[in-house]
C-alpha cells in the first residue's frame, strides 16, 4: 500500500479558529495514527483577501496546539512548493493540458452578463450554472483575443451526463449530476486558479492519499471529482467531518465562547486540552473514553469513528477537560505553563533561582487541584507573600480562645524545633497536637488557618506551611500569640 499522506491546507485570510484546528487536528491525528505524512499546504490564491500575518497565525496557532507537520512552510518537502501562490507555473503548466484536450475553455462574458444570467436562474430556482456561451469560440481566435489584452476566464469543459461519484467515510457514497455542476471557472481572469482547481491539482502532485475536511466542502467535493476524472487521476479517499455548532444548535460563533486559538491560549487552556476537545467534536473514542492524551487519541483514531451528526460545541466540556489536563499532565511539565502567570503576578522571578522553581512546582503540586485555567493560580498565590492580614471578627473570636492560644503555641514551638517544614511532618505534628490537646475537627484546624492564612478554606495545612516556610509560619503565629 502506497504511504498514507493528508494534508491539512489553511486559507489565510483571517485567524485561524476552532473548525480549523479541528479539521488540522484529525489530519495529524490520522497520521500519527497510521505513520502517514502530514502536509501544511497554504491556499493564498485569493490575492485580495491572504494577508502575510494570517499566514504567521496560522503556523504560530498550530504551533502553540501542539501540531506538527511532516512537509510544508518551514520544514520544505520533496513536493512543494507549499505556498499555492508559488505554483502558479505549475497550474499554468495543467491548464495548457486541460485546453489543449478541449476539457477546458476560455470565457470573455463580463461579470455583469454573468450576474444577470444567474439571477435569472435564481429566480426561476434552476441551479446556477453557466450557460455554454463561450465553449464555441475557437481556440486560436480566444488567444488573439487574450493576446490583445481582453480579459479571460479559464472554465471547465464539464462532461455532459456523467455522475460524479465519491465514497465519503462520513456520508457514505456522494453522487451529483455533472450538469449540476456546469462548466464551473477554473481560473479567474487575473489568471490565478480558483480553489476547486487549485486543490485537485495540488493533491495530486502531493500524492494526498486522504482528503479530511469540514463538512461545508462536500459540494465542492464534486466538482473536484470531475476535475480529477478529466486529468484521468485516481481519486483520493474523503472524509467530510459534520459540522460544530454552539450550544443552541445555531452557528457555532463568539457568542458561544468559540474565540481563535490563540485566544484559547490567552485564556490559560492548555494546548493538550483543547486538543483532547477538539477531537471529541465529532469523532467518539471506541471504549467511549473521554479524558484522553494524545497516545489514547493516536491509538485509537481511525476514519469509520467519524458522527454523521453536527457536533455541538460546549465551552463546559472544555473547562472540564482544561481542569483535567491541569491535574493530569507531569508536574514539570505544567509548572512550566503557570509560570508566565507566576512571573506575571510577581510571585516568580522571570529567571528563577532552582530554590525558587522547586517553590514553584511545589505551589503548583498543591493549587493546580484548583485551577480551572491557567490564570486561575493567580487567586490561590498571594496568600503566600502576604503576611499583614486582618482577621475577620468571627475568626479573632476563634484564635483568641483560650484552648485556641494553647494549640498555636503549641505548634509554634515544634515548628522552631523543626529544620524545614516538611508535608509528613507537619502533619505528624498536627496528630500530637489533637491527641495532647484533646482538640479536634474546627477546633484544631480553624484556628491554625486563620492564623496562618488569613481565610476561612484553602490548600491542606501541610502544604501551606510547606509554601510559607518556617520563617513566615512562625510570624504569622506569633502574631496571635
Ligand atoms: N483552503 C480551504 C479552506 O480553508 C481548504 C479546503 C480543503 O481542505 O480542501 O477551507
Amino acid at each position: 500500500m502506497d504511504k498514507i499522506r493528508v494534508r491539512f491546507a489553511p486559507s489565510p485570510t483571517g485567524f485561524l479558529h476552532i473548525g480549523n484546528a479541528r479539521t488540522a487536528l484529525f489530519n495529524w491525528l490520522y497520521a500519527k495514527s497510521i505513520g502517514g505524512t502530514l502536509v501544511l499546504r497554504i491556499e493564498d490564491t485569493d490575492q485580495k483577501r491572504s494577508t502575510k500575518e494570517a499566514v504567521d497565525m496560522a503556523i504560530n496557532s498550530l504551533k502553540w496546539l501542539g501540531i506538527n507537520w511532516d512537509e510544508g512552510p518551514e520544514v520544505g518537502g520533496d513536493l512543494g512548493p507549499y505556498f499555492q501562490s508559488d505554483r502558479l507555473d505549475i497550474y499554468k503548466k495543467y491548464t495548457d493540458i486541460l485546453v489543449e484536450e478541449n476539457k477546458a475553455y476560455y470565457c470573455f462574458c463580463t461579470s455583469e452578463e454573468l450576474e444577470k444570467k444567474s439571477n435569472m436562474q435564481k429566480t426561476l430556482n434552476q441551479p446556477i450554472v453557466y450557460d455554454g456561451k463561450c465553449k464555441s469560440i475557437p481556440l486560436e481566435d480566444a488567444k488573439k483575443r487574450m493576446a490583445a489584452g481582453e480579459p479571460a476566464r479559464l472554465r471547465f469543459n464539464c462532461p455532459k451526463n456523467e455522475t460524479a461519484i465519491f465514497e465519503d467515510y462520513v456520508r457514505g457514497t456522494v453522487k451529483k449530476e455533472s450538469h449540476e455542476v456546469g462548466d464551473i471557472v477554473l481560473c479567474r481572469e487575473d489568471g490565478f486558479p480558483t480553489y476547486n482547481y487549485a486543490v485537485v491539482i495540488d493533491d495530486m502532485l502531493m500524492k494526498i492519499t486522504h482528503v479530511i475536511r469540514g463538512e461545508d466542502h462536500i459540494s465542492n467535493t464534486s466538482k473536484q471529482v470531475l476535475i480529477y476524472e478529466a486529468f484521468n487521476y485516481p481519486l483520493p479517499k474523503f472524509a467530510h467531518t459534520s459540522m460544530i455548532l454552539g450550544s443552541d444548535k445555531s452557528k457555532l460563533s463568539k457568542r458561544h465562547g468559540a474565540s481563535t486559538i490563540m485566544d484559547f491560549k490567552d485564556e490559560g487552556y492548555l494546548p493538550q486540552a483543547l486538543r483532547n476537545f477538539l477531537a471529541l467534536l465529532g469523532w467518539t473514542h471506541p471504549e467511549a473514553i473521554e479524558n484522553m492524551r494524545d497516545d489514547d487519541m493516536i491509538k485509537a483514531f481511525n476514519l469509520n469513528r467519524f458522527s454523521k451528526s453536527p457536533a455541538i460545541f460546549d465551552m463546559a466540556k472544555l473547562r472540564h477537560f482544561n481542569a483535567w489536563h491541569i491535574r493530569n499532565t507531569d508536574l514539570d511539565e505544567i509548572t512550566k505553563l503557570f509560570m508566565p502567570y507566576l512571573v506575571e503576578g510577581k510571585f516568580l522571578n522571570s529567571q528563577p533561582t532552582e530554590e525558587e522553581y522547586a517553590w514553584a512546582k511545589k505551589l503548583v503540586s498543591v493549587v493546580r487541584h484548583n485551577c480551572v485555567v491557567l490564570s486561575d493560580i493567580s487567586k490561590y498565590v498571594p496568600v503566600f507573600f502576604e503576611n499583614d492580614f486582618t482577621l475577620t471578627d468571627e475568626m479573632k473570636a476563634i484564635v483568641e480562645k483560650e484552648e485556641s492560644k494553647k494549640l498555636l503555641l503549641f505548634i509554634k514551638e515544634k515548628i522552631e524545633a523543626m529544620n524545614e517544614l516538611e508535608d509528613a511532618s507537619i502533619k505528624d505534628m498536627i496528630k500530637s497536637a489533637q491527641k495532647e490537646l484533646g482538640l479536634k475537627g474546627p477546633a484544631l484546624y480553624h484556628p491554625i488557618r486563620f492564623a496562618l492564612t488569613g481565610a476561612n478554606e484553602g490548600s491542606e495545612l501541610s502544604h501551606v506551611c510547606e509554601l510559607l516556610g518556617k520563617e513566615n509560619v512562625l510570624y504569622r503565629l506569633s502574631k496571635l500569640i
